[in-house]
């Protein structure tokens, strides 16, 4: 039998940071999913003055800060206050979960449609703590696939505002889609049973007001990956994660403008063409590209054993997907992997096609057993 564990009912931020077995998790949220040089290279800096010398990169395009201390959490905050990284108060930072379609430029619609968003925040209703907004108005819709609860894309006749869950969403001329996400929001929080806390379990209840689910979006476009792009040179972190000194680094020797977030694992060094470091995910076929592994021992204090390291080995000799999972909780990857591992009283479980929770094929491996295993598939 397998369950599904339950998931917090609230996301970190940088005004509300979480306790992690390696200190504290301090959030930042990037606005419009870019940070401009001297913000980059500020962070940079506080991870490795205050955490512990890396940045996650999030899939909801976070960056965070691990390794905190307590001590270290109030200079933190007031250094990211200085780069310009905080929002005016915890209440409107826990509102802001906007995933932003990364290729915009200046004054084009998903930027404009972002700004007016983010000015809208304090109209919004109360809403569950992962409750989120997807601005995904490039010329095709890139982030169907990642966490958000309501969507504004492009459909064959304009824009429209979606609601998860729902295939059609509500036709809206340019300037009405901010007045749309806030009546979609109010009618989500009306019609909402207590624990209903995103709008695909609303839906899977409930309909939407009729001419809500009018219009198809456009079709998904491809996902980018690594290599140059017209808006610079897109890059991959295995696992998440981001060296500080490799990521300043990077800024420096390319020249990049800025930094752009995106929640695959990608990011985008702004305006470069060209890396010599070699330490990022470079080419669309590297390995660690689907492999998952959440930081494991020591940084949680539930894992027992190691996990980015193994996860790095182990990806280079197999085809499908590999996820190591410190424990059975899986919070690297929700969905099904050819190969999960699970770490568990300092041993692993070996799952085939299934998740982190579901039951083991085999039990008790260590790490010399798990290379046979992951070859064998
Ligand atoms: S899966 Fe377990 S060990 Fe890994 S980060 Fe989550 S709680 Fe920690």
């Amino acid at each position: 039998m397998s369950v599904q564990p339950s998931v917090k009912g609230w996301c970190p931020g940088a005004f509300k940071p979480m306790m992690s077995g390696d200190g504290l998790i301090v959030r930042v949220r990037p606005f419009h999913a870019r940070l401009d040089r001297r913000q980059v290279l500020g962070l940079c800096d506080l991870a490795k003055t205050y955490g512990n010398g890396f940045l996650d990169l999030t899939n909801r395009a976070n960056l965070q800060v691990r390794g905190v201390s307590e001590q270290g959490f109030e200079p933190l905050l007031a250094a990211l206050s200085d780069l310009n990284l905080l929002d005016a108060t915890p209440e409107i930072e826990a509102r802001r979960n906007i995933l932003v379609s990364p290729f915009w430029d200046a004054g084009d619609d998903t930027h404009d449609i972002v700004t007016h968003l983010l000015e809208a925040l304090p109209s919004l209703p109360d809403l569950p703590a992962k409750f989120g907004f997807a601005i995904d108005t490039g010329p095709a819709p890139l982030l169907q696939d990642a966490s958000a609860d309501i969507r504004v894309e492009r459909s064959a006749e304009g824009f429209i505002v979606r609601a998860d869950g729902s295939p059609l969403g509500q036709p809206v001329p340019r300037g009405a889609v901010i007045a749309t996400i806030l009546e979609l929001a109010a009618w989500f929080t009306a019609e909402r049973l207590p624990d209903e806390r995103r709008m695909r379990t609303l839906l899977a209840r409930t309909s939407l007001p009729q001419g809500w689910d009018a219009a198809a979006p456009l079709a998904a476009g491809p996902l980018p990956v690594p290599g140059p792009h017209a808006a610079g040179l897109i890059l991959g972190a295995a696992f998440g994660q981001l060296d500080a000194s490799a990521l300043a680094r990077a800024m420096e020797t390319s020249s990049a403008r800025a930094l752009r977030v995106t929640p695959w694992r990608l990011f985008v060094l702004e305006g470069a063409s060209a890396l010599t470091d070699a330490d990022f995910v470079s080419t669309p076929d590297d390995p660690l590209l689907h492999a998952d592994a959440c930081p494991g021992a020591p940084f949680c204090e539930s894992a027992s054993v190691e996990t980015r390291g193994l996860a790095q080995a182990l990806a280079q000799g197999m085809s499908g997907t590999l996820h190591v999972s410190g424990c059975a909780k899986g919070c690297a990857r929700r969905q099904p992997a050819d190969v999960t591992l699970v770490g568990k009283a300092g041993r692993f479980d070996l799952v085939r096609q299934g998740c982190a929770w579901d039951a083991p094929e085999k039990s008790g491996l260590v790490p010399n057993d798990l290379l046979a295993e992951v070859k064998s598939h």
